[in-house]
């Protein structure tokens, strides 16, 4: 699986799969240099009480160890957030492609500045969906992003 927009799938279904949950819909999932699946996962914070559970770091716990993370990818459907954009930096993920940022732009320019390789899908159905949570849920979203 090498195609950026069959990855974003894989997030997707995880984004999906939380908002069924009452979550908030944010998937990711994580795949190795030659495109194999390593992980995925979901935000949490909800359905756990769990603030540190994002999409991003939910599949990073799920992939367990790597000996590096340069040939990686983290696909998530939304910019990653502050949270998640340090521990892109912290473990050196080379490439990190995004659903959408029009909702959140996250990290996304100071990754770009670090030399991540940051690719921007720009999904109409994830903004829509995202956009929808937010106007939904607003107390939810802002609590997830600090706000
Ligand atoms: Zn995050």
């Amino acid at each position: 699986m090498t195609n950026f927009s069959e990855m974003l799938e894989v997030a997707r279904t995880e984004a999906l799969i939380g908002l069924g949950e009452g979550g908030v819909p944010v998937g990711a999932a994580i795949f190795g240099a030659d495109g194999q699946l390593l992980s995925s996962g979901r935000n949490r914070r909800v359905q756990e009480g769990d603030p540190s559970i994002h999409g991003e770091t939910d599949a990073f716990r799920r992939a367990g160890r790597q000996r590096s993370y340069k040939d990686l990818v983290m696909v998530t459907t939304l910019a990653p957030c502050w949270y998640c954009s340090g521990l892109v930096r912290q473990f050196g993920f080379g490439t990190v492609v995004v659903g959408e940022s029009v909702n959140f732009a996250g990290g996304v320019e100071w990754l770009r500045e670090a030399g991540v390789k940051v690719v921007d899908l720009a999904s109409p159905e994830l903004i829509e969906m995202m956009g929808g949570f937010i106007r939904d849920q607003p107390g939810i979203w802002f609590e997830d992003i600090g706000v």
